[in-house]
């Protein structure tokens, strides 16, 4: 077996595994630095298959001895792999491999982690623990005998038999290796059971480290929940009687779908109210439910090869997302995403890592979960679902379940369950699929006397690898207002399919104001040439909550830019018509605490730079900062009300009531702690009983410049708590003033309990730098340094990691020549590290082109 070359793979070379498994037995013998391996594998020939080369993906391992039918096997190393010869007929592979779990610090395959031992083998890391065709759509029915010395033993699907030092499981339902999974390690369980809607009973369980029990109970529910919902929304029901989650301290990712066995990094899943904020307990709820969802769209249905990875997530993330929004509040749930999106999508899809929702090639598979296959994904399911409607939606799902359960699939297969169930030709719409790039959306409008003209068009800038962009199909949600603010067309949606398109709506006696692109309704940049007074007007009197939240949003954007470019005062008819809706107590108060934020500064660098101008993060900032002392000085006499009016008595619950009010008290409280220096926040420190109390008030005092004792104070309550302890570094990097940013992130590596093995600290860390735009650009270029140093330390150990971080230089080509020279300069670094792993090669070459 040798290393496998840095090659790229093209979708258009698929073809078929030519065998057919028809079982999979695994045993383990678990050992830290020399894990034994035994497998025993049933093929056949697969008659569909032109390909007929028997070859097995591996890497790391050490093979102790191979069989076919009995009979010691020659087997030849090759690149990524071994090959063999092997019989026209069905035949038994035997083999055995010793691994090293302790020394696997790169977290794919078998690892260890704080004692415990745990897989992670999506995409391709199932290699790293036996010889096999590690490919999706090689799927088959795994036995797993484990023995080892640890209280729990668990692998997918059912148990068969468990002793002392020795489990049994075996799971029925077919499933590619990138499923598979295996925990071992002296953990708790916290219990629970789930009824199905046709009467099973299924086991529950959440496996923990000791002292982690009391941080399960939010994350059971929410399995719960969700197991409800997909009953009640898609019809979906669980398909085995038990189904375990696991809690694991090192992990690159959120967490992963396995069979039955879904692990999670331990930052999506415990929480309490005295460690988790609210922020937290959303993101776990919607992340449990993420994981269980993949159970019918990536596990009952899985994808043909990794090119299709967005037919499971795309899916998943806009089934989770409907999830939230039903259990939560819809324009809430509607804005955060979309924030998400244009936080990390849009720089995706408009720097040089621009990718399509399924790409056309990759060479290593890790750096294609992104915003755009996951997010972007997501939209574009929701955009189907707009153009064909809710019922049509439904039917079409159903006939995929159907048609497609067992399958490893492809968009195709997806895309053919529409058409065949509404009839409609999808041929236009699936250059959602394979074209990159944000379509941008131009809208002029007239008007006669009578008939009000919406002329729409679309343009989609060059990315990388695509010059000529056709137009897509984009469906755009419009409702009409009349000048006093009442809906005299609600909600339509246009069908966009060409370059230019006019649509007329007649029989309008006053001129109309259109609300356009409703509840973003298609993932682009509207450009719709409206003036101030008219987005005051949808301010005050939008319908739609998304846009009327929007509304604001560019308002805010509008007087940042003027700031920036012209040194002009904040906007006050933004002023205005924000406090009006900040006083309006009929709306939720997370709804208005999303309306008191603004565009983060990396955003208005995008927009300046779209704009071609040169974006200056130092005038960025204190634009920024000026807006929201403007807004601390305008709302003086309201902050405070809106602070008291949102104080909580009795129990912390992180329902959407309970957080809103928090995330609306909260965000009075940043503001007020502009102009008393911190007291407020002091007091609130004192007397926090949760974390999103504690954590703000914190965040506030480090604003204000203060907060010294708190911050001490914090560390020695919460030393022995991972997770809050990420929370306790990240925060001073936050909080940093742009010139210190770099300073205080070098100093915090060096505290004692800075872990780069552990992805969560390196990323609460070097995330925290890389996120604070003022800093992570400060003209001294020491943060571009410290990073790059950082990710040339971390590849070696920890390449999927480090190869993600390093999208933190994605946007170097929107800056000024000095600091494009620098950030040049560290990538060129970074890339010409000696023995760099594939996975950050790739993304630094793609970076730098
Ligand atoms: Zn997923």
């Amino acid at each position: 077996m040798r290393d496998a070359a840095p090659t790229t793979i093209f979708l258009k070379d698929y073809t078929p595994f030519g065998f057919i498994i028809d079982g999979v037995e695994l045993t383990f013998r678990l050992a830290p630095k020399a894990t034994r391996v035994l497998s025993r594998i049933k093929f056949r020939p697969n008659p569909d298959a032109t390909d007929k080369r028997f070859f097995l993906h591996g890497e790391s391992l050490t093979l102790i001895s191979a069989a076919i039918d009995g009979k010691s096997a020659d087997v030849r190393d090759v690149d990524g792999g071994i090959e063999a010869d092997v019989p026209d007929a069905p035949f038994v592979w035997e083999a055995e491999v010793e691994i090293n779990p302790q020394d696997n610090t790169a977290l794919e395959g078998l690892y260890m982690s704080n004692g415990m031992y745990c897989t992670q083998c999506e995409a391709e890391g199932f290699r790293k623990i036996t010889y096999y065709p590690d490919r999706p759509d090689v799927m088959a029915a795994f036995e797993v005998t484990i023995e080892g010395n640890e209280k729990v033993l668990l692998s997918n699907g059912n148990p068969l038999s468990q002793s002392q030092g020795f489990a049994k499981w075996q799971d029925p339902w077919p499933k590619p290796a990138y499923l598979f999974a295996l925990v071992a390690g002296d953990l708790l369980n916290h219990p629970g059971t789930f009824t199905t809607k046709s009467g099973r009973q299924v086991d529950l369980n959440i496996w923990v480290r000791p002292g982690d029990e009391n941080k399960c109970a939010f994350g059971m529910q929410a399995l719960k929940d969700s197991m409800k919902w997909d009953e009640d929304v898609y019809g979906r029901e669980y398909d085995l009687d038990l189904f375990n989650i696991v809690a694991v301290d090192d992990f690159n990712m959120g967490a992963m779908e396995n069979k039955g066995l879904n692990v999670f990094n331990s930052s999506c899943v415990l929480a309490s109210p005295e460690t988790s904020t609210d922020g937290n307990f959303e993101r776990i709820e919607a992340i449990i439910a993420h994981e269980y969802f993949h159970n019918w769209t990536g596990n009952r249905i899985t994808c043909r090869d990794w090119f299709q990875l967005c037919l499971k997530e795309g899916l998943t993330v806009y089934r989770d997302q409907q999830f939230t929004a039903d259990l939560r509040s819809a324009p809430v749930a509607r804005i955060s995403n979309v924030l998400a999106l244009r936080g990390r999508q849009f720089p995706e899809d408009q720097g040089p890592l621009s990718h399509p929702v399924r790409p056309e090639s990759f060479q290593e598979i890790n750096n294609f979960y992104t915003a755009t296959v996951y997010e972007k994904g997501a939209e574009v399911i929701g955009m189907l679902k707009t153009l064909v409607g809710d019922a049509a939606y439904s039917k079409a799902v159903d006939l995929y379940f159907d048609r497609h359960d067992g399958d490893a699939a492809t968009i195709e297969d997806w895309l053919q369950v529409f058409e065949d169930s509404t009839g409609r030709d999808l041929g236009q719409f699936k250059r959602w699929y394979s074209q990159s790039g944000t379509p941008r959306l131009t809208v002029r409008e007239d008007y006669d006397g009578d008939t009000f003209t919406l002329h729409l068009s679309q343009s989609t800038a060059p990315t990388p690898g695509q010059d000529e962009k056709l137009p897509q199909v984009i469906p755009v949600a419009v409702g009409l207002l009349s000048p006093n603010g009442d809906e005299v067309m609600a909600t339509q949606i246009l069908e966009l399919t060409e370059a230019e398109q006019s649509f007329r709506f007649e029989g309008h006696a006053t001129r109309p104001i259109p609300s356009i692109l409703r509840d973003f309704s298609a993932p682009v940049i509207l450009e719709q040439g409206i003036d101030k007074t008219r987005r005051a007007f949808l301010l005050a009197h939008d319908t739609d909550p998304f846009n009327r939240w929007e509304a604001g949003r560019m308002l805010a954007r509008e007087s940042l830019l003027a700031s920036i470019t012209t040194g002009a005062a904040p906007d006050a008819a933004y002023l205005d018509g924000l406090g009006a809706v900040l006083r309006d107590d009929t709306l939720d108060a997370a709804y208005r605490a999303l309306m008191l934020g603004q565009p983060t500064q990396s955003e208005l660098a995008g927009l300046l730079h779209e704009a071609g101008i040169t974006p200056d993060p130092e005038a960025i900032h204190t634009a920024s900062e000026d807006l929201r002392n403007a807004k601390a000085a305008a709302f003086g006499d309201l902050l405070p009300v809106l602070y008291q009016d949102n104080q909580i008595d009795g129990p912390y619950s992180p329902d959407a009531d309970g957080s809103g009010k928090r995330s609306l008290a909260n965000a009075a409280l940043s503001l007020i702690s502009r102009t008393d220096g911190g007291a407020l926040a002091a007091e609130q420190y004192a007397k926090a009983d949760n974390m999103t109390l504690q954590l703000a008030a914190l965040s506030c005092l480090l604003d204000a410049g203060a907060g010294k004792e708190q911050l001490a104070a914090f560390e020695q309550q919460w030393h022995d708590d991972r997770l809050v302890m990420d929370k306790w570094f990240s925060l001073q990097i936050m909080q940093a003033k742009p010139d210190q940013v770099a300073e205080v992130t070098k100093r915090l590596t060096q505290h004692p309990d800075f872990d780069m093995k552990n992805p969560n600290r390196f990323r609460a860390v070097m995330g925290a730098l890389s996120m604070h735009h003022a800093g992570f650009h400060h003209k001294n270029g020491a943060a571009y340094a410290l990073l790059a140093e950082w990710l040339i330390k971390l590849d070696p150990v920890n390449p999927q990691t480090t190869a993600r971080m390093c999208s933190a230089f994605q946007t170097w080509k929107r800056y000024d020549p000095a600091r494009q020279t620098m950030m040049s300069a560290e990538l060129d670094r970074i890339a010409n590290t000696k023995d760099l792993s594939r996975d950050t090669n790739e993304m630094i070459t793609r970076i730098r082109s």
